[in-house]
């Protein structure tokens, strides 16, 4: 299927809606009253080809059962895994999300993972340095990128270089 769909995750609070608001809708909204789960689409144009994205933003991840996890983790082309740069314990538990998935999706099944560290417009507020985050990024063979969903830095550079990584394979 030509049309990806893409999953989210990442501690809560790490900006993981505002990240997908302010891709699909140019928004940075302080207040956004979501569902458990939710799903956004949108069509954008890439390398000349007309997609249409989805992108599956969770919450109470931690509180969901395996069977849920394995439902989404399946149809999951490619992962984008949060942290923010203000948030230690967001920072620390990146390995655990990213077990998750290598656990979840099938042996032959290589997925596809983009690291990012939100909230790069708190310099003021900073725990995680640039070259940590790249680091961690390298040890797992994954891009990575800081963004800013508030002023949305990195935010089209993320998922366009997660789409492409997907049209490899
Ligand atoms: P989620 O639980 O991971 O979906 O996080 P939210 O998207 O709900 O964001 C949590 C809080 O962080 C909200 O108050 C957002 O307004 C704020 N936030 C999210 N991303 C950013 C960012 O890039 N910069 C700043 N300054 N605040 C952000």
């Amino acid at each position: 299927d030509k049309n990806p769909i893409i999953s989210i995750i990442g501690n809560g609070g790490v900006g993981k809606t505002s990240f997908t608001i302010q891709f699909c809708y140019s928004q940075f909204v302080e207040e956004y009253d979501s569902m458990i789960e939710e799903s956004f689409r949108k069509q954008i144009e890439i390398d000349n080809e007309i997609l249409i994205i989805e992108i599956l933003d969770y919450h109470y991840y931690d509180e969901w059962n395996n069977r849920i996890k394995q439902k989404i983790y399946e149809k999951t082309q490619g992962f984008i895994v949060v942290y923010s740069i203000n948030d230690k314990y967001s920072f620390n538990e990146l390995e655990n999300y990213l077990n998750e998935i290598y656990k979840y999706k099938k042996v032959n099944d290589f997925p596809i993972i983009i690291i990012i560290g939100n909230k790069n417009d708190l310099e003021d507020e900073r725990q995680i340095s640039k070259e940590e985050g790249n680091e961690f990024a390298i040890k797992h063979g994954c891009p990575f990128y800081e963004t800013s969903a508030k002023t949305r830095y990195n935010i089209e550079e993320t998922v366009f270089t997660l789409l492409r990584e997907i049209r490899k394979y």
